[in-house]
């Protein structure tokens, strides 16, 4: 016999919500720090897995978007942005060229073969250039004894407009002693670009919390730029963790995980939990089973002890992360139960908060990874974090 739903099959409990006044809030931070320089939205991954649709309206008041991915650049200019959008790798191919020109893409050159590109490419649109130096990162960009000659070959080309001039930090997330400091690629950089006209874009998030004009101050070497690269601090994760958090910061959560129990457990003494029985309980303990496992995107990695909230109560997973399930101590909470909402990272009920780093450590990684990582089948939507609080 043929069954049919009647109605539409209730999800998983599990959503991300995707808070846009987050989003304006850290931004408004970057300014603050950086008052002096323009701001690229950094929206690569699909903006850091919030969704590039959903994180455009919160970063809407940036001077300009960075991403690496063309058809990405595309829905941006398809949602009416007609601002700068820089690519942060530049042309994988020559046809990228192609695109760059329709859709008004200043982009980045790092190698040499990106200039013959440039130099093959018919436009009647002379186009805008980040030239990148290899400041010591050994990743991309020309070393800084071969930048000059890249950027003079770049200026003689009728297909090239204004070029600006940036590098990438390594290290700007902690302070010397690290083998390569920010303050030694700013030499390095600053050497090699002497008298060089055009814009410097130098900070990643680290770098512009920690090196600039206000909050840098006395401390750290300030690094100058006419044009900031702001990522991480956007979605609202601290870029230093644990050195700093996002309150030391004043960032907010961009991105809530919760989900609810749908079911508990009563644990008896010598009860294990999970795969692998790698969690035992020492004493009679109840555990609540959430909806949310490395399927979604939370990190197998995480085990026991890794931070959640239970009804707005902070307590700790135990066990094994398996793929769609995950165990939480409920001894804080005892009067939680099936339905109850667990929030996995960002905003809780009753104004409770979870940072994403907090989790990410537990796990041996970084708020980046998590929150790129967030499993395409979790349902993402906007909501205010009030809403979330309510
Ligand atoms: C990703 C990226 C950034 C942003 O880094 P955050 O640490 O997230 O602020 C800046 N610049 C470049 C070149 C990048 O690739």
């Amino acid at each position: 016999m043929q069954r049919t739903f009647q109605a539409d099959p209730m999800p998983r409990p599990i959503e991300a919500l995707i808070h846009t006044e987050a989003l304006a809030h850290n931004l408004a931070r970057v300014r603050a720090a950086q008052p002096d320089a323009r701001v690229w939205a950094v929206v690569k991954a699909n903006a850091y897995g919030h969704g590039i649709e959903r994180a455009f309206e919160g970063l809407r008041s940036a001077d300009g978007f960075a991403l690496l991915d063309l058809a990405e650049a595309a829905t941006l200019r398809a949602l009416g942005w007609r601002g700068p959008i820089l690519l942060l790798e530049g042309a994988f191919e020559p046809r990228d060229l192609e695109l760059c020109s329709r859709l008004n893409l200043w982009h980045v050159v790092h190698c040499a073969e990106q200039i013959d590109w440039l130099a093959a490419h018919k436009t009647q649109q002379p186009q805008r250039i980040f030239l990148k130096m290899n400041s010591g990162m050994n990743r991309l960009g020309f070393r800084p004894e071969a930048y000059r000659s890249a950027w003079a070959r770049l200026d003689a080309l009728p297909q090239v407009d204004e070029i600006s001039l940036m590098t990438h930090f390594s290290n700007a997330d902690a302070d010397p002693p690290s083998p390569l400091g920010v303050a030694l690629q700013v030499a390095v950089f600053d050497e090699a670009t002497r008298d060089l006209p055009g814009e410097r874009s130098l900070a990643n998030s680290a770098a512009i919390l920690r090196h600039g004009p206000v909050a840098g101050g006395s401390l750290r070497p300030c690094v100058k730029n006419d044009w900031v690269r702001a990522g991480i601090l956007s979605y609202g994760s601290a870029p230093d963790f644990p050195e700093h958090d996002i309150r030391h910061w004043d960032l907010r959560p961009a991105m809530t995980l919760r989900s609810r129990l749908i079911a508990t457990q009563q644990l008896q003494p010598g009860d294990c939990v999970g795969y692998g029985s790698t969690y035992r309980a020492h004493q009679a303990q109840r555990i609540g089973i959430v909806a949310c496992g490395y399927a979604d995107g939370y990190p197998r990695h995480a085990g026991t002890g890794a931070p959640a909230l239970v009804d707005g109560v902070r307590t700790g997973t135990v066990g094994r992360v398996s793929m769609d399930m995950l165990a939480v101590d409920l001894t804080p909470v005892p009067a939680a139960g099936i339905g109850s909402e667990v929030t996995l990272w960002g905003h809780g009920p009753g104004g409770s908060l979870l940072p994403i780093d907090e989790v990410a450590q537990a796990a041996g990684t970084v708020g980046y990874e998590l929150m790129c990582a967030l499993a395409a089948r979790v349902p993402a939507r906007v909501a205010s974090a009030a809403a979330v609080a309510a």
